[in-house]
Order: structure tokens, then C-alpha cells, then sequence
């Protein structure tokens, strides 16, 4: 079984020098290529087939490794955000639900820059949040609420599995 080496951005297909992540199989290293996680930067012939034999991630890696995202599509909605965020609020970290005990803890959804200010319904611009948070936030950033984030709010698309473990790419914030 062909094995494929991964690395991070910055891969010199001159010097083959490269910061060597992981390897993966032929088939997740298509998958990869597919969803534009990476790019190959060597090729083989195995049999009748050109396949990848290195890797190169489209977005440099910053090493973050989280579980339970990497699923192949991750179709877009509220109740999404919620579990990629393991339904816990992104501001005071309380578990949050649809039907909670408490009022205060009921599942809401935050757009860290208020969609009053122009702040996307984005993967990156939204981020689980208990209704007394997001209450307390109301029409302003994180900053300006003193309500700084515990978590980095990612595309579950822009991440992948190896191992057991996710990588996820970070997400290039609009400047
Ligand atoms: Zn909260």
C-alpha cells in the first residue's frame, strides 16, 4: 500500500523540503485533493495510475487538532454550529440546549460581529452561546463586551481526519 506524505504549506518541491505532518493512503490523499484541503507536489505511477506521493496543504496548519469536525460535507445550518461547537456556549463555556433546565442556558446562536454591523451567518461569524450570554453581548464585538472567546470558530470543511484526530486549516479571515 502506497503511502503519502503530507505537508504544510510551504513544501519546496526543489529542495523536497518540507515540514512533514503525517502520511496518509492514496484514497484519503483524492479526498484531500477533492475538497481542496491539499494540493500533490510529487507523483507516481502505481499500475496504470498517477497517483500523489507527497502532499501539499492549501493553508498553512497551525497545529490546532480538533475532534468531532473533518466530516466530508458539513451542510450549513444553526443546529450545525451547534454541534460543531459540542453545543457549549463559545463565551462562558456552560453547556447549552434546546430544552435546558435553565432559561439562561437555552441554545442560541451569536454572531460574534452583530449582523447589525454587517457580521456574516457565517461558519467563522457564528459561535454557540447560551441565551444569557448572548444577551449580555447583545449589539457588540467580543472586544467591546469584554466577552473574549474560549473557542476559534472554523469551516468543518476546511478540516480532516487522521488518526482519530481532526486537522483543521485555518480559516483566512477576510481583511
Ligand atoms: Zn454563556
Amino acid at each position: 500500500m502506497a503511502v503519502v506524505r503530507v505537508y504544510n504549506l510551504g513544501y519546496d518541491p526543489e529542495t523536497r523540503i518540507g515540514e512533514l505532518l503525517h502520511t496518509t493512503t492514496v484514497r484519503h490523499a483524492f479526498g484531500m485533493i477533492r475538497r481542496e484541503v491539499a494540493d500533490p507536489v510529487e507523483l507516481t505511477m502505481l499500475g496504470d495510475r498517477i497517483v500523489p506521493t507527497a502532499l501539499e496543504l492549501t493553508r498553512e496548519l497551525s497545529g490546532a487538532w480538533v475532534e468531532g469536525a473533518g466530516q466530508r460535507s458539513v451542510g450549513f445550518s444553526y443546529r450545525a454550529v451547534h454541534e460543531r461547537d459540542h453545543w457549549s456556549c463559545g463565551y462562558c463555556g456552560r453547556s447549552v440546549s434546546k430544552s435546558p433546565a435553565r432559561e439562561a442556558l437555552l441554545a442560541t446562536v451569536d454572531h460574534i460581529l452583530p449582523s447589525s454591523r454587517g457580521g456574516l451567518s457565517s461558519w467563522t461569524n457564528l459561535v454557540s452561546a447560551c441565551k444569557e450570554c448572548n444577551n449580555r453581548k447583545a449589539d457588540r464585538t467580543p472586544e467591546e463586551a469584554g466577552m473574549p472567546l474560549r473557542v476559534d470558530p472554523y469551516d468543518p470543511a476546511l478540516a480532516y481526519r487522521v488518526g482519530g484526530f481532526v486537522e483543521r486549516l485555518p480559516v483566512l479571515v477576510p481583511a
